[in-house]
């Protein structure tokens, strides 16, 4: 009886002697929410692959050790197994609506973690944006999103509109929502070949200009023109807002423009410019096709429905040539396939056989500019992949959950599979640069773009090997493969090849 009460008392001692050891350990070890164990980790800043453990705690990235060197308590574990880890891509222009699709899938399967919207001039037409983005906040959204506004958009809210010659009253108003606009966006984002962008002056774009880098922020623009022959006076206008602000060339394209050696004429251009000091980067999109409305076939005197019913009354003949001549330049109606029922996946080469008529009558009595949207194949391959290839140029998808073009769910994976492990035209670590860190200072991002302690945990994980663009020109919404666990802000976003309901992204506070 003695020896047992003995016992029981040591028993008691000892164990509240070691439950004391454990919590004073328990202090010093430290804990994280999760550990990404047996990286390669690159880091986005251009470093060469390095063996990782990643601990992330509150949505950052906490800790990077070699791996099994730190004794950590640790919620969640992720064994990366040797592959890739990176920071997630940042897509500097994108399209979507946040609160109709707001998981954005087709961006988290191809490695994206942070879209920008309000692109090509047109961002949601509000004069106080807060509400519009505190209502996507609480919906939740899959991935991050950098808010642009828009140069069209503001026109219209500071009833310009079309006019091209506005008043210095309304140039005020639009430069007064412009600044507030500001507080939280990223930057302006101009549409020069869309209505009403294109009536725009160049005097206003100045002033726009002024506006925007006085508050440090980007124009990135969709240029008045990508024609070959109007490509340098479309930079140069862009370049005179260089004076002012940094300047941003969207979806960098030579339509109909050819070989490499053109290319590096174009970028001899942006070369030049950054030696005399202006801050001009551009993007492009890994594809041959770009996708637009059909008016931007049609002359600027019959893009809008009122416009369109007087060309074609009383300048009929003269639309007719004029498309005929633009469609010829673009590499003939074979070459633009339309995305927009009920022709979706038709060429205009198509429906000329189909309908009997030649594609001039059936854009004009048929399509209509106001008719849809289609993909048109009008770039050089030798050309644009010597453009994505420069250091100062980074990736976009210009695409969206909805879009009938593959750049939407394609633009990334393809990077990875055809320009890294397909064509090595790029190392992995080069092709990671440039769509993490350099998207990242292009946006003016300090929080994200690379795996840093202190950064946010916007990682994925995957082998380039096994990364694949499904998605085609016929079969564009077919998400791409590879990337097997995406985080975004910490939180797993996409994993096993589908969105988690997480909705962990944010919509980013520049
Ligand atoms: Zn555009």
């Amino acid at each position: 009886m003695k020896v047992q009460t003995l016992k029981f008392i040591f028993t008691i001692a000892l164990l509240a002697s070691l439950s004391s050891c454990t919590d004073s350990e328990t202090e010093n070890i430290p804990s994280y929410d999760t550990l990404i164990s047996n990286a390669s980790l690159i880091d986005g800043l251009g470093s060469p692959a390095r063996p990782a453990d990643i601990y992330i705690k509150n949505g950052l990235v906490a800790r990077i050790t070699t791996p099994d060197e730190v004794n950590a308590v640790v919620a969640n574990t992720i064994d990366a197994g040797g592959r890739v880890v990176a920071p997630g891509f940042i897509d500097v222009h994108s399209h979507g609506d946040p609160l109709s699709t707001p998981e954005f899938e087709n961006f988290l399967a191809q490695g994206v973690t942070t879209i920008t919207l309000g692109q090509d001039g047109d961002s949601p037409e509000l004069a106080d944006l807060g509400p519009w983005i505190e209502q996507v906040r609480e919906a939740g959204i899959g991935v991050n999103v950098a808010m642009f506004v828009g140069h069209g958009t503001l026109r219209n809210l500071a009833g310009i509109g079309q006019n091209p010659n506005p008043g210095a009253d309304d140039l005020q108003r639009m430069l007064e929502l412009l600044n507030n606009a500001l507080d939280y966006t990223f930057g302006l984002s101009t549409g020069l070949e869309y209505n009403p962008g294109l009536h725009a002056p160049e005097s206003e774009l100045i002033e726009m200009a002024r506006v925007v880098g006085g508050r440090g922020r980007v124009i990135m623009s969709h240029m008045r023109n990508e024609d070959d022959d109007q490509l340098e006076k479309s930079i140069d206008e862009l370049l005179s807002q260089g004076q002012y602000s940094r300047v941003h060339i969207s979806h960098l394209k030579s339509v109909y423009g050819k070989g490499a050696t053109r290319a590096e004429e174009i970028l001899d251009v942006l070369t030049a410019a950054r030696s005399a000091g202006i801050d001009i980067t551009a993007d492009v999109y890994p594809y041959n096709a770009s996708y637009a409305g059909i008016a931007l076939l049609f002359p600027v005197w019959s893009k809008t429905a009122e416009e369109f019913v007087i060309a074609k009354r009383d300048r009929r003949n003269e639309l007719e040539e004029y498309l005929v001549n633009r469609i010829a330049r673009r590499n003939g109606p074979g070459a633009t396939l339309l995305g927009t029922d009920p022709y979706t996946g038709k060429t205009l080469a198509d429906l000329e056989v189909e309908l009997g008529l030649p594609f001039e009558e059936i854009l004009i009595d048929v399509i209509g500019p106001q008719g849809g949207g289609g993909a048109y194949f009008i770039m050089d391959d030798e050309l644009q992949s010597r453009l994505l290839e420069d250091d100062n140029i980074t990736v976009s998808s210009d695409g969206s959950p909805t879009g009938f073009h593959p750049r939407g769910h394609g633009a990334f994976a393809k990077i990875i599979e055809e320009y890294v492990v397909n064509r090595n035209a790029m190392t992995l670590v080069d092709a990671i640069r440039k769509m993490t860190s350099f998207s990242a200072a292009v946006l003016g991002l300090n929080d994200r773009g690379s795996v840093e302690v202190g950064k946010a945990a916007d990682l994925i994980v995957f082998d380039p090997a096994r990364v694949k663009a499904n998605a085609t020109y016929p079969d564009p919404l077919q998400l791409s493969e590879g990337f097997d666990i995406v985080l975004v802000n910490g939180e797993v976003a996409f994993r096993s090849g589908v969105a988690t309901p997480n909705l962990s992204g944010s919509v980013l506070t520049p």
